[in-house]
């Protein structure tokens, strides 16, 4: 029966949607959002704060098979949808024009970014060193942006042309849109990798530090190392506080208090009160391209001292406190179920972009997975209270800015 209805989609309703997709472009590809917010809808730190959602859960399953049905029903649909989508975008960039992206699709799955930055590592003073972010948007070309049909083998076969020195182009012939995805994944990506030199401790004298050059991931986590928490693919949830609107972030659940990190370096671009995030800040990177949220922070002490508008952040220093505060308009109020931190990354290939409808927010519950590896060390004065970092890591980046 399943097979049938599959047959049906596909050799009959599906070429007609993408038909009526390349005619409609991306307002169709929105079409898409709905159905993939069914299958998220359960909020999962609400779940373990309280046995009531539970029940609302169980009562959900039902209809819940019935929409998985659906949802793979629907599959060959959105794949049509999310190519038309990208077909258009690339019209624009073609006709010579500044490219300016409307939206991105971000589902790199973290195992496939860890690969590609090993090998990135690896080939490191080879001939032809291999880009990390060139390897994932072939792929990403190669897939139209569909990460399910994700393989480590094609990942390292096309590793293999780049090292031989054959341009990305030349590798994928007769796929369309690698300059999208090479655009989309720079932007999320750049600020993540590159040299640095990092503070370790010293093997030969205990008690001291010891500066080390390398080469890698110089992002950090959100949270700080030691500190337990736990999130699940929470992007594109309904939210119903305010106005019905959809869950732009990942929702990281903790104890209150728990050290929060600043993922890349950057400026504090905006920080205090907001109705939705409660204590939030809001940390832009040097290359503008990318705003960084994290909101929900502690009551009464939400900031790192000194943090303030236009400060200067490092990577792996300490910006806040995880806490519950938010869905209030009055200031310093606990109102979320349960203690979290609200992490969310904005895209920014213009500035109208910033505050305006046309916000492009990205689902970074891989990006969280990635940075597991790279969590930062802290350490608590006990006369603030305050919490800083142990080991200190310097770029260019950083060092450059002004
Ligand atoms: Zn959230």
């Amino acid at each position: 029966m399943i097979s049938g209805v599959f047959l049906f989609f596909g050799t009959m309703v599906a070429p007609a949607l993408v038909r009526y997709v390349e005619k409609f472009g991306r307002t169709a590809l929105y079409l898409s959002v709905p159905i993939i917010t069914i299958k998220n809808s359960v909020n999962f730190c609400n779940t373990i704060a309280n046995g009531i959602i539970k029940k609302k859960r169980k009562a959900f399953m039902g209809w819940k098979y019935k929409f998985v049905v659906l949802f793979v029903a629907v599959l060959p649909m959105l794949g049509g949808m999310r190519a038309a989508g990208t077909a258009e975008m690339a019209e624009q960039s073609d006709s010579g024009e500044q490219r300016v992206l409307q939206w991105v699709d971000f589902a790199i799955p973290a195992a496939a970014m860890e690969r590609a930055l090993a090998i990135d590592i690896k080939s490191r003073g080879e001939e032809e060193p291999v880009d990390w972010i060139t390897l994932l948007a072939l792929l990403g070309t190669r897939y139209g942006g569909n990460w399910n049909s994700y393989s480590a083998a094609d990942m390292d076969r096309d590793a293999e042309q780049l090292r031989a020195g054959k341009a990305p182009q030349d590798i994928l012939q007769g796929y369309q849109n690698y300059s999208y995805f090479e655009t989309a994944y720079h932007a999320v990506l750049d600020g993540f990798v590159g040299e640095y030199q990092k503070e370790r401790p010293s093997e030969e004298r205990p008690g001291l530090v010891v500066l080390e050059d390398g080469y890698g991931l110089r992002a950090y986590h959100p949270i700080a190392e030691g500190y337990g928490y736990s999130h699940y693919r929470d992007f594109g949830s309904s939210r119903s506080y305010g106005f019905r609107r959809r869950h732009l972030g990942n929702d990281l659940c903790g104890f209150i208090g728990t050290p929060v990190v600043a993922v890349e370096s950057g400026y504090v671009e905006e920080i205090g009160w907001n109705q939705y995030g409660g204590w939030r800040v809001g940390i832009r990177s040097f290359d503008n391209k990318r705003y960084y949220y994290y909101a929900h922070l502690r009551k009464d002490r939400p900031f790192a001292a000194d943090l303030e508008a236009g400060s200067k952040v490092q990577a792996g220093e300490v910006i806040g406190y995880l806490g519950m505060t938010g869905y209030s308009s009055t200031e310093n109020v606990n109102n979320m179920k349960v203690p979290h931190l609200h992490f969310g990354m904005q895209l920014i290939f213009d500035e109208s972009q910033k505050d305006a409808d046309a916000e492009i927010w990205i689902d970074v519950y891989d990006l969280v997975e990635l940075l597991e590896s790279n969590r930062a060390t802290v350490v608590r004065d006990e006369e603030s209270k305050e919490y800083t970092r142990k080991y200190n890591l310097f770029d260019e980046h950083f060092a450059g800015a002004e």
